[in-house]
């Protein structure tokens, strides 16, 4: 199965679909990711909060796959935004990984009463410069946000990583992300478990029509949409279900009526908000 690329504005493509290991226990990392290797997966999303990616780094060395066929995504921490923090913490994460470079960092969330995101940025564009990561982005990023690292720096993220899915789909920053070249991630692409995503009637209607489950469903609308998405499950058979999505295409009219879900209202929330993270 070959995952479809998308391209970034460093000239480095991402495959559209990987693995997320958000809240995956470190003594099972390794588990989850060498099941997702070996499934198909080649591209997985961590963060240095989520304490995994000594799992992840001891999964990618078993796996004995190519480093140029893996793309590896770590997030720095909010803590660790300050002064020359950033080039120590990326130095303990491509440790952690077993890793000469990843192939995105991002910094993981604005902070704005901190105020060091712009620092941060600034920090990332020189580990970038020195080889640590060949593309460098940004997540839960809105746009007073976007515009001030870009007005500071001059360089534009390849990737703004935010809360997206059918029930909270925020179109504020999508389109920021088109008018400047930056792709979008989404995180918690299936609501994380906390929205009633698969009970919905438009989900379930797809979902019958093509003969497939709620989440693929919910998996190729993001697809569908451009997003880049990864998933996260520990279960071997949904590892296996949420990467088999290749094979069928929801209509233009299912698309809409997964789109129209979104209250509007910023109600289908299920994680924090960018202006309040610390
Ligand atoms: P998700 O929307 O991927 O939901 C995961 C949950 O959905 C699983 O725990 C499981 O309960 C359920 N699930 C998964 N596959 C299923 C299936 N086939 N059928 C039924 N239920 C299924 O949420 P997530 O893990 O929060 O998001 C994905 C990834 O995004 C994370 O692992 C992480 O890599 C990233 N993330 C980033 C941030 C950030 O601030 N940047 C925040 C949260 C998550």
């Amino acid at each position: 199965m070959t995952v479809p690329t998308v391209k970034l504005n460093s000239g480095y493509e991402i495959p559209q679909l990987g693995f997320g290991v958000f809240l995956v226990p470190p003594e099972e990392a390794e588990k989850a990711v060498s099941e997702a290797l070996e499934v198909g997966y080649r591209h997985i999303d961590t963060a240095a909060i989520y304490r995994n990616e000594e799992g992840v780094g001891a999964a990618l060395e078993k796996s004995g796959i190519a480093r140029d066929e893996l793309f590896i995504t770590t997030k720095l921490w909010n803590d660790r935004q300050a002064g020359d923090e950033p080039h120590a913490a990326i130095r303990e994460s491509l440790d952690k990984l077993r890793l000469d470079y990843v192939d995105l960092y991002l910094t993981h969330w604005p902070v704005p009463q901190q105020d060091t995101y712009s620092n941060a940025w600034q920090k990332l564009i020189e580990i970038r410069d020195a080889g640590l990561s060949r593309s460098i982005g940004v997540s839960n990023h809105l746009p007073e946000h976007l515009d001030r690292i870009v007005a500071d720096t001059g360089v534009v993220p390849a990737i703004d990583q935010i809360e997206l899915h059918p029930a909270y789909q925020q179109q504020n920053v999508l389109d920021w992300a088109e008018k400047n070249g930056t792709r979008i991630e989404s995180w918690g692409p299936l609501g994380q478990g906390k929205y009633p995503l698969f009970e919905n009637p438009a989900v379930q209607a797809a979902a019958e029509a093509h003969d497939r489950s709620p989440a693929q469903v919910v998996i190729r609308w993001h697809l569908q949409r451009g997003i880049i998405v990864f998933p996260k499950s520990v279960n071997r058979s949904r590892i296996e279900q949420n990467f088999d999505v290749f094979d069928f295409e929801l209509t233009a009219a299912e698309v809409d009526a997964i789109t129209a879900i979104d209250p509007q209202d910023g109600s289908g929330r299920v994680g924090g908000h960018p202006l309040e993270s610390r």
